[in-house]
């Protein structure tokens, strides 16, 4: 299957060319189709699915029919619930959107920075990527009107419907004309993503990509028995022995996150941290440095890890365990990936040996179990 039979055509074509895509992911193959014949669209699938492509494919081409927007009136508007998701959608849109004969202007707008410079970006946008809070602010403004909306995605709408954002969804649904497309991409298919593909979406096309289970296939998954007080010293003797590069860390709290990468840096081995109480700008910074290799190591906490693509990661170490299966699932999927074999590290205090049991059973695949007491960590 090639992209220019899924119905995609000219310049767009142009650009695929020149990317990296070969050819379209399964959840691409299913999307595109149904965009462009105007459905709505429920896609149950993960980052790492190729689902971003999926939905701004089709709607890039879609734009070369569309009469232009009046001013300050978007025309698509793609909810998301993190900066990072945010950049990384408004990046994608931009990729495609250089050849276009029909120029479309995309913009990305979050919180934590200020909304000045985005007020003034807005002239002539008709593509929003947006988190709900900020998207709100600059309604409320009045630098932005939605009335003339007739796109809506939703992406990563499991997390969107969390509690924390679903006065500000509510709200932002109810400023929407009715008369649109809506699309809609969850990693699950919980109750609350249940209710509201029922209120809005209009016999949908649904599409559920399982993450693959031949691809946790290309991924090694060692779990280290550890105690608490020795976690941060087997983390630098793995990192230092094994010669390890480009190691992404989760840790379960904010603090944790911190005081690890403080005690990397000490050790001489260079490291940030990413979570929601660092600024957008060290976000930003961390994920960049992360990418291009000028730091060994990205510590991250389970809330903003949520959507952050990087291709091929090497490695993945659980510091600490997430609570849930799905959340290992999702930090463990990071790695191994586009073929590329991956080494996914648990450690396991005594505490953690039940759950990491019930995380392996969930997920179908069983760690090779290491007794770290064994190793001699003098001096990490
Ligand atoms: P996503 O799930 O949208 O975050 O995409 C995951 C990764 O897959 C991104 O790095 C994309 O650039 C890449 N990708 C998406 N579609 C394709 C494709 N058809 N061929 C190769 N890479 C792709």
């Amino acid at each position: 299957m090639s992209f220019s039979a899924l119905g995609l055509t000219g310049p767009l074509l142009t650009t695929i060319d020149k990317s990296d895509y070969s050819t379209p992911y399964p959840i691409q193959e299913a999307a595109i189709p149904a965009i462009l014949a105007g459905k709505d669209v429920l896609g149950i699938a993960q980052t790492g699915s190729g689902k971003t492509a999926s939905f701004v494919l089709p709607i890039l081409q879609q734009f070369q029919k569309k009469a232009p927007a009046s001013n300050r009136h978007i025309k698509a508007l793609v909810l998301v619930p993190t900066r990072e998701l945010a950049m990384q959608v408004a990046s994608v849109f931009t990729f495609f959107s250089t050849n276009l004969s029909r120029k479309v202007k995309s913009l990305t707008v979050y919180g934590g920075v200020s909304i000045n410079p985005q007020m003034m970006q807005l002239q002539g946008v008709e593509i929003l990527v947006a988190t709900p809070g900020r998207l709100l602010d600059l309604v409320n403004n009045k630098a932005l009107y939605l009335s003339e909306v007739d796109i809506l995605v939703l992406d990563e709408a499991d997390k969107l419907l969390n509690v924390g954002f679903k006065a500000e969804m509510g709200q932002i649904l109810a400023m929407l004309p009715t008369k649109r497309q809506n699309i809609l991409f969850s990693a699950t298919l919980g109750k609350d993503v249940h209710t509201i593909t029922e209120m809005l979406l209009h016999d949908p096309v649904t599409i559920e990509i399982t993450p693959d289970e031949e691809h946790f296939d290309d991924i090694k998954q060692i779990g280290y028995r550890v105690t608490e007080a020795r976690r941060g010293p087997l983390l630098r003797y793995l990192i230092k022995e094994q010669g390890l590069r480009q190691v992404l860390v989760f840790t379960s709290s904010v603090h944790k996150a911190d005081s690890v990468v403080h005690k990397l840096k000490i050790n001489g081995i260079s490291a940030l941290a990413l979570h929601s109480e660092k600024s957008q700008g060290a976000r930003t910074d961390a994920l960049r440095y992360f990418k291009s290799g000028e730091i060994t190591v990205l510590v991250a906490s389970d809330l903003a890890s949520r959507g952050i693509d990087i291709p091929y990661l090497p490695v993945v170490v659980n510091y600490e365990l997430p609570r849930s299966p799905k959340d290992f699932i999702h930090r463990v999927g990071r790695t191994g990936r586009a073929g590329a074999t991956g080494l996914a590290i648990s450690f396991v205090g005594p505490e953690d040996e039940q759950h990491f049991r019930v995380i392996q059973k969930k997920m179908g695949k069983w760690a090779d179990m290491v007794e770290s007491d064994t190793v001699n960590l003098r001096g990490y």
